[in-house]
């Protein structure tokens, strides 16, 4: 039986050529072959058709070895290449095999011709069976088998390499793409339909973006797509709008039309970030604030971080950690600057968590606002501080206290109720509890807000405007707000120094709350030169690190104890 054999044969000559078919023919092969003698021919042959085996004489009117060996790495084909030659030399045979041929016969011995080609077929069926399978095993590693796109791994270190080379030079945009009601799909139409569309889905993707972006399945019906090189940061919109639209004509499978919407959260480098794993995290989040919005787009914003699933993560702990007592008190002196005297003290919150330590308040206390957790956690703070003032001195020398009050504490119809009962429950007088609640609660929904101070207010507590400044509060509702005290903003008091519109509004602020009969409070007094001018500007109390940072109760009594401001309780 002859093997079929398809041969490229380099040579001018037709009697030698006749010759090597002859000698494959008594070696039990069936040559099918084609004689080139110039560059252009054998380019043409080699692109057009494949071969099993070439042989080349070392040197041509037009044309020479070397020259063949070139154009084939050129090419990229891994093909058995012989020298079929006269004599040429062992230094230049020796060359010519450096420079890629497999071997070198000679055409008066064509004896070792046979051997030469049954091994050099058999190498090179070696080589392609390896080469098939790292090929195998880079597919696994970073392709999906699915959609055949990049796969999650592949993605991380694109976007890495991505981040690397584009530092400093441009922007880099990552996106999240995730398909609204997927599972829907998967769980009526069933998993390998939901395969199908996946696949579908991406390429489209695909070909909506060009070269060097990537698309990547990152699991699930989780898309990332890596704007490796952008020119502006506006051009993004253009991309996802394009993304979007290209998945709105329905997708077919099976004959069942199904129509697919993305969810898109995109981060950017370096206005978000340099670190690759961060970057995808960020845009995680945006992609889920997106989600919650019911939005199909949403560019990465810090302050959508409390809706992040992390701090979801971290609000179910949260709860636990209310009832296990994690939260823990700071207090802060408050001083009044003409007697030079503490006047109060406002409880801050803490949280010390079992794994990841102290935890401050903006770490959970905004996310906690939106899950219903503040409730309990408000009463919580309200209830410890409340026991921290009755236990630290008689009626007379009792510091009154400030407690923080969230808007949506403000809007708990149970309120007045709760905060009456534990001040009951304590013995402690209404007048000793300060509530402090941000400007913009009272922006949000400024009836509600009118209504629950007056109530607390007819109890005799006293309220207060936190982060004065900050809110464009009216002074109108200031008017009519039954208010004891405004706390400016610290954004505001740091820079009265340094910043002459920060000097003006806290200069204004002043006055404003003194025409309204209100004290007037500075917080985050961190030096003697401000504290000084705020004493000449006329504000009535400073907190502040200038003072005391805030501390635990026990520490509180010590400095109360030992510091040099007046304490009724004290000296
Ligand atoms: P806030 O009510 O404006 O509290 C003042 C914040 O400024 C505190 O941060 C305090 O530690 C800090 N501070 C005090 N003096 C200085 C200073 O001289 N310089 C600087 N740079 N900062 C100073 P903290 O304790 O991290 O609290 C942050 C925010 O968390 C509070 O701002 C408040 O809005 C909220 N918060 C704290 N505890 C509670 C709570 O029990 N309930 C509610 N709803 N919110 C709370
Ligand atoms: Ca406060
Ligand atoms: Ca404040």
């Amino acid at each position: 039986m002859t093997k079929p054999l398809r041969v490229l044969i380099v040579e001018d000559s037709e009697p030698d050529t006749e010759l090597l078919l002859r000698e494959l023919r008594r070696g039990g092969y069936d040559p099918q072959h084609v004689r080139v003698e110039t560059a252009e021919a054998m380019r043409a042959e080699m692109t057009s058709k494949e071969w099993h085996i070439i042989f080349c004489d070392f040197s041509m009117p037009r044309f020479n070895a070397f020259d063949a060996l070139a154009l084939l790495c050129q090419i990229g084909l891994d093909i058995p290449f012989i020298i079929v030659s006269g004599t040429i030399g062992e230094d230049r045979a020796v060359t010519a095999m450096k420079a890629g041929a497999h071997d070198y016969i000679l055409k008066d011995n064509l004896k070792r011709l046979i051997p030469a080609v049954e091994r050099e077929l058999r190498e090179a069926r070696m080589r392609q069976d390896r080469r098939a399978k790292e090929e195998e095993i880079e597919r696994l590693a970073y392709f999906d088998p699915v959609t055949g796109l990049p796969n999650r791994f592949y993605f991380q270190k694109s976007v890495s390499q991505a981040i690397k080379s584009a530092q400093g030079k441009h922007p880099l945009a990552l996106l999240l793409m995730d398909l609204q009601r997927f599972k829907d799909v998967n769980d009526t139409l069933g998993h390998h339909r939901g395969d199908a569309l996946l696949q579908q889905v991406g390429m489209r993707l695909k070909s909506a973006l060009f070269t060097p972006d990537i698309v990547a399945r990152l699991g699930g019906d989780e898309f990332g797509i890596l704007l490796p090189r952008l020119t502006a940061t506006e051009d993004i919109e253009m991309v996802v709008e394009k993304l979007q639209d290209i998945l709105m004509v329905p997708f077919m499978v099976e004959g069942i039309p199904i129509a697919v919407e993305g969810c898109t959260g995109v981060a950017i480098m370096p206005d978000h970030g340099d670190d690759p794993d961060r970057l995808l995290q960020l845009a995680d989040i945006a992609m889920y604030r997106a989600k919650n919005l019911a939005s199909n787009y949403a560019l990465y914003s810090p302050e959508y971080d409390r809706h992040s699933p992390e701090k979801l993560g971290l609000m179910a702990e949260l709860r636990d950690g209310i009832d296990q007592n994690q939260l823990v008190l700071h207090y802060q002196p408050k001083i009044e600057i003409l007697s030079g005297s503490v006047v109060g003290e406002e409880a801050l919150v803490r949280w010390q968590h079992p794994r990841r330590g102290f935890l401050s308040p903006d770490q959970f206390v905004p996310t906690a606002e939106y899950t219903g957790l503040i409730g309990p956690l408000t009463y919580r703070v309200l209830n410890d501080a409340l026991n921290y003032c009755r236990d630290s001195g008689n009626a007379s020398t009792q510091l009154p206290v400030s407690v923080n009050l969230s808007a949506r504490s403000l809007h708990d119809h149970r309120l007045l109720e709760s905060v009456w009962t534990a001040l009951q429950a304590r013995g402690v007088e209404p007048h000793q509890l300060t509530l402090e609640i941000t400007e913009s609660a009272i922006v949000l929904d400024p009836k509600r807000a009118e209504e629950s101070l007056t109530g607390l207010n007819r109890m005799g507590i006293r309220l207060s405007i936190d982060d004065f400044g900050t809110g464009y509060t009216s002074i109108g509702s200031l008017k009519r707000l039954p208010i004891d005290e405004i706390k400016i903003d610290k954004s505001f008091v740091t820079g009265i120094l340094t910043d002459r519109d920060d000097a003006t509004i806290v200069r204004s602020v002043i006055d404003l709350g003194h025409n309204l009969g209100l004290r007037v409070v500075a917080e985050g007094v961190e030096t003697k030169e401000i504290f000084d001018a705020l004493a000449s500007f006329g504000c009535d109390e400073v907190q502040g690190y200038f003072i005391a940072r805030p501390q635990d109760g026990a520490s509180m009594n010590d400095w109360l104890r030992e510091s040099s401001w007046k304490t009724d309780s004290g000296k």
